[in-house]
């Protein structure tokens, strides 16, 4: 529903028609939206205004559908309205897999065994779970074949709702969390990274000032959190920051970048008039990576997604927000692994954030330590297509001469 399932899937799509060119087709499903009746086909407007609303909305839908009960209605509720419209898709999957904790149970549920095919054969199921540090139980069901997990934390927690863990060719096998090709490359990018003659170019390109620090703002794919507040609080405290201190080069200045898909916050920033700092808003971008290789350092709540595309970029990372439960688990990631702190008040961001910028010593081992921690996420992705890719194979030569060649693996997400 937010940002990051969808990112993470568009990542998988890539690397799947990496590891096997040509041969698949993928198609990237809004389960709810698509085939869900009133007022489930409506998750993903909820899921914005309950992220907007955290601790009041976002949590204690949170928490009560971890009640094994609620959650058994609200499963069954779901298999009624949904599961006809999902069975009578015109595809013939040879795989599904499912990216969002509430587009298992469904597809579980639903034949099993397509329809369409001249051999009636079982359609194998995995998961690929996109939080990082926490996850709803819901992720976790026993009948799939494979879960994907992308930490430690998210290993266990699946241990102990009783999927088996081990070995490579468990039920649950650990790599990292999905991300987009841009982030794969990490160890090369990163050198890139230090380089500053590419990334003055690079910042050139993206219309940013070449020769000022920038500090890149974000809230999510939908630009959630108290942004305005952090750009105003950041903007006063850098005029407090000596002008040498502030550039790259030799001009004074610095610059803010603010994403994602908050419109009227982007047109309220623009009218602003900025004195001594550039802030530059911007919409939802498709050039992440690029805007994560110019910036000096990330404000950004602690999205899954978000958190390990900073990691794997080297990008010391100030956390201001964090949805309750789901991504409670992505502070310690950040602070325990040394390349980040967490504040949610504005005044203490800007002065932590513009301490690091003051201290090139700093902010160079912060750097060092998030490559490390984005390193399982970097390789992560391909290792899961390549899985993924198996198991598809796998499904394919279960079944008769009279059936396809093609493989079509089917991807379930909101
Ligand atoms: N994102 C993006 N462009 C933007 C803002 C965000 O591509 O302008 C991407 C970001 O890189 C990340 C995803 O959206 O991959 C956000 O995922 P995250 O898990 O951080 O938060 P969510 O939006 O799912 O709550």
């Amino acid at each position: 529903m937010g940002g990051g399932h969808r990112a993470s899937a568009e990542a998988l799509e890539a690397a799947m028609e990496r590891e096997a060119p040509g041969r698949l087709d993928v198609a990237i499903v809004d389960v709810w939206t698509q085939y869900g009746a009133f007022p489930f086909n409506k998750f993903v407007p909820s899921y914005r205004l309950a992220a907007k609303y955290p601790n009041v909305l976002w949590r204690s839908c949170y928490f009560a559908t971890s009640f094994p009960p609620l959650m058994a209605a609200l499963n069954l509720q779901h298999r009624l309205t949904c599961s006809r419209g999902f069975a009578q898709r015109e595809h013939d999957p040879h795989l599904v897999v499912s990216m969002h904790p509430l587009t298992q149970h469904v597809p579980l549920e639903s034949p099993r065994i397509s329809p369409y095919l001249p051999v009636r054969r079982q359609v194998p199921f995995a998961t690929v779970v996109t939080d990082l540090g926490s996850a709803h139980r819901t992720w976790f069901d026993k009948r799939v074949d494979a879960c994907f997990v992308p930490s430690d934390a998210v290993r266990q927690l699946a241990g102990r709702c009783g999927l088996r863990c081990g070995a490579r060719g468990a039920q649950v096998r650990q790599y990292g969390l999905p991300v987009r090709p841009a982030f794969w490359t990490a160890a090369a990018e990163r050198k890139h990274r230090l380089s500053a003659g590419s990334t003055a170019a690079l910042a050139g390109e993206l219309h940013l000032s070449t020769d000022r620090k920038t500090v890149l703002i974000v809230g999510g794919g939908d630009g959630v959190g108290s942004l305005e507040g952090i750009v105003k609080s950041l903007a006063k405290h850098v005029l407090f920051m000596p002008p040498n201190q502030r550039s790259r080069g030799h001009a004074g200045g610095f610059s803010t970048q603010v994403c994602g898909k908050n419109a009227r916050l982007q047109q309220k920033l623009e009218r602003q008039r900025w004195e001594g700092v550039d802030v530059c808003a911007r919409g939802f971008t498709s050039r992440m990576s690029d805007y994560m290789e110019v910036a000096d350092c990330i404000v950004t709540k602690a999205g899954p997604g978000t958190v390990a595309e900073a990691a794997i970029r080297g990008l010391p990372t100030m956390l201001s927000s964090f949805l309750p439960g789901q991504e409670a688990g992505n502070v310690p990631f950040v602070v325990e692994s040394g390349f980040g702190e967490y504040s949610s008040n504005p005044r203490k961001i800007a002065l932590t954030v513009t301490g690091w910028l003051q201290d090139a010593t700093k902010l160079e081992a912060m750097s060092e330590a998030a490559a490390r921690a984005g390193q399982p996420h970097s390789s992560g992705t391909i290792a899961i297509a390549s899985d993924l890719c198996e198991m598809a194979e796998a499904a394919t030569l279960s079944l008769t001469e009279h059936t396809s060649p093609r493989l079509s693996p089917y991807l379930p997400m909101s």
